[in-house]
């Protein structure tokens, strides 16, 4: 039985980034732009059988810096529709896990985010797909039931 803290603000926010250091935030994907929903999963410890789980999620859509204002604003709506994804899918966690916390078995809601991981992964590759690029992101699905 665990005690849920969940933390998500209610937008993302920006960032200016050089260019070079794009491709390092990015892990050398992106040039331009990049989303990141910073989410973290812990059990950061508590009394015995009322630990806390501590979701976390810091959305930031990175932008570089020297953009001109025609392709700031395409790599923004493009950032943009990947928090959109992010919403679609963490909204479901977070209810999911409300329900779950107090019943559900450490494997199940460590599942439930993997899940969630790997959902949002598949999503961010559909779009990549959809726009036409050639390498998009490989995910690997978990090897567990899915809880929700
Ligand atoms: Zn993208």
């Amino acid at each position: 039985m665990y005690r849920l803290e969940f933390h998500l603000p209610r937008r993302y926010r920006t960032e200016q980034v050089a260019a070079t250091d794009m491709r390092r935030i990015s892990r050398g994907r992106e040039n331009r732009g990049f989303f990141n929903h910073n989410g973290s999963f812990n059990v950061p410890g508590g009394q015995a059988g009322q630990e806390r789980l501590v979701v976390n999620f810091d959305p930031v859509i990175f932008l570089a810096s020297g953009l001109d204002p025609t392709a700031r604003e395409e790599v923004l709506d493009h950032e943009v529709q990947h928090y959109n994804d992010f919403v679609d899918l963490v909204n479901p966690l977070r209810r999911y896990l409300q329900r779950a916390v107090r019943r559900a078995p450490w494997a199940e809601l460590h599942a439930a985010w993997r899940w969630f991981l790997y959902d949002y992964c598949y999503a961010s590759a559909q779009f990549h797909r959809d726009l036409g690029r050639t390498s998009v992101e490989l995910c690997n699905s978990p090897n567990a039931p899915r809880p929700y």
